[in-house]
């Protein structure tokens, strides 16, 4: 099976793992890593490029991670679990970065809407029809345009201003 590398069993599995890497594998050195926490060994943050910092250790091949595998057809399958999150994670970041208007909660920064440019004639009636059905939250608006980059907007901004 081939890992995509796309973080989920690095935080979701419980497994047993060496706690500090200079040690390498003694009684005293192993630790469980709880279903939930992210493995200190984990580096990155992208779904997709995920990595492992232990794995050139000589020892790494006696550790469970290096046993682990998902149930596939042949050694050269890609992870159908990872097939399907990376697929998940492009299409979210796909989606996020389609051109048009954005709406931020400003407590948090989230991004909490998003509405096709031709959806509002301007931001000033994206903010007033946007607003009805957001409980009386405070939120900002932004266009994206199409380089992806978050604009602020004047109240009579037009979708044709962001290009
Ligand atoms: S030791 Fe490496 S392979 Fe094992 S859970 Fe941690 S990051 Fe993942
Ligand atoms: S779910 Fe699959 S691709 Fe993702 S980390 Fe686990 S083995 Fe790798």
């Amino acid at each position: 099976m081939i890992c995509l590398r796309c973080g989920y069993c690095c935080v979701h599995y419980a497994v047993i793992i060496v706690d500090d890497p200079k040690l390498g594998i003694e009684p005293g050195n192993l630790k469980e890593k709880c279903t939930g926490d992210r493995c200190p060994h984990l580096t990155g943050d992208v779904c997709g490029e995920y990595g492992c910092a232990i794995h050139d250790k000589p020892w790494y091949d006696e550790t469970p991670c290096y046993e682990f595998g998902q149930i596939e057809n042949s050694p050269t399958d890609p992870c159908r679990m990872g097939v399907h999150i990376t697929k998940n994670e492009e299409q979210a970041m796909s989606e996020k970065k389609k051109r048009g208007w954005v709406f931020t909660d400003d407590d948090t920064d989230e991004e909490i809407g998003f509405a096709e440019p031709d959806e509002y004639r301007d931001a000033d009636d994206a903010v007033d029809r946007f607003g009805r059905n957001w409980g009386g939250n405070d939120f900002s608006i932004y266009f994206r345009d199409s380089n992806g980059d978050l604009c602020a907007c004047g109240d009579d901004s037009r979708p044709e201003d962001f290009d």
